[in-house]
């Protein structure tokens, strides 16, 4: 079978898919258009689905092939996600969003696509696989939320080796990113109060001043981690929000910190986590306060499984040649991913979407972000490379 010239004879309907999710793009969790859409060109192919999590839809193609002496049936999941974000477009085309205040500004819409693209195509093969294939398309990847809930209704408790496909504009078109390793960070909530007594501004020694501790804590926090944290390993902490007091002659009770910290392996993420906890408590007996302090646990990392990373690059380079697989750095932003990855070997790819022309590329969540839509045929390709290899291995 060549499967090139399958996705290309599919090209009007992804792009017109594309085209539809991108025109009309939903929030978090309020994926109910695009829902019935997926349901809608997945009962037209004759594809059995179930729903999960509310807009969540999982379908599943199980082949018909006889399976060879020696070889065993498993299951492979492809994930696409489907939200947008709270992004107001500013590029004018015939396929801009039509819903105020609300664009797919991440390239969602692109992964939706590429995986109904696929389901199609893999449908019609049926005859030429053996074991099964979950198409899984999720709500709510943006708030890091709907993979968590996929996982905890069940999604992937038959499943054997997963991927995820980010489309990506930092790369060019027609690049593949798939290797081992941390690609993702986790991303955890830090939450600090500082209690203390208020009181008047020309009587400090009658208080107990919560601010001294809070800025404090805003410089050395960075330090503590430094000191602690093995400096080949990267973390993120940052502050983006404290809030403490009501005038200029005033000192407050009380002073409210809270951040996000980002790490890329377990072992540092708790390090950090405790590490950062500990200061808090300490610096607070320091001042003579009380404290609460907590690092809340959000996604965790994302980190590819060694041999399914090994398999979707030799599944990549099939797609799109050796010499194309690129190498690129993790990312300290966060990938819902990370749930499923938890509970099943897997791996993100990233694959290329962006312009040769760098004057069109824009980051992610921009008002101007776009896709070079030559990258959903290698994506969608490349979903049902991975997915015939790994039942084929
Ligand atoms: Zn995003
Ligand atoms: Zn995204």
């Amino acid at each position: 079978m060549n499967l090139k010239d399958s996705v290309t004879r599919q090209k009007d309907y992804l792009i017109k898919l594309r085209r539809d999710f991108h025109r009309h793009p939903e929030a978090s969790w309020q994926e109910t258009r695009t829902s019935k859409r997926i349901k809608t060109e997945l009962n037209a192919a004759g594809l059995d689905f179930k729903e999960y999590a509310g807009t969540g839809v999982v379908a599943t193609i199980t082949g018909s092939k006889n399976v060879p002496d020696g070889k065993k049936l498993s299951t492979v999941a492809l994930r696409a996600d489907m939200d947008a974000l709270a992004v107001t477009e500013l590029r004018e085309s015939d396929f801009k969003s039509e819903n105020e205040g609300l664009m797919h500004a991440c390239g969602h819409d692109g992964h939706t696509a590429m995986l109904l693209t696929a389901a199609r195509i893999l449908n019609s093969l049926r005859a030429e696989f053996y074991g099964t294939i979950k198409l899984i398309f999720q709500p709510a990847e943006e708030m890091v939320e709907g993979a968590a809930q996929l996982v905890a209704e069940g999604a992937v408790e038959d499943v054997d080796a997963l991927l995820g496909i980010h489309l990506w504009s930092d790369l060019e078109t027609g690049q593949i990113n798939v290797e081992p390793g941390p690609r993702m960070a986790s991303g955890d909530y830090v939450l600090v109060d500082f209690i203390g007594k208020g009181g008047h501004g020309s009587q400090p020694h009658q208080t107990i001043d919560p601010i001294p501790a809070a800025a404090a804590f805003a410089l050395e926090s960075q330090a503590v981690i430094s000191r602690e944290i093995d400096p080949l390993d990267p973390v993120v902490f940052t502050l983006g929000e404290i809030k403490s007091g009501s005038r200029f002659n005033i000192i407050p009770s009380r002073a409210h910190l809270e951040g996000t910290l980002r790490c890329f392996n377990e072992i540092t993420r708790t390090a950090a986590s405790r590490a950062i906890e500990r200061y808090a408590n300490q610096l607070a007996k320091s001042f003579r306060l009380d404290v609460k302090a907590e690092v809340k646990q959000g996604t965790p990392p994302t980190s590819n499984d060694p041999e399914i990373a090994d398999l979707a690059a030799s599944s990549a380079a099939d797609v799109v040649g050796q010499v194309n697989l690129t190498k690129l750095a993790a990312r300290t932003g966060s990938e819902d991913l990370a749930y499923y990855l938890k509970e099943v070997p897997g791996c993100l790819a990233f694959v290329g979407a962006g312009f040769a022309d760098p004057k069109q590329n824009y980051p992610h969540h921009h008002p101007l972000f776009q896709i070079n839509e030559a990258s959903l045929l290698i994506g969608t390709e490349l979903y049902l490379r991975f997915a015939l290899d790994y039942l084929d291995k």
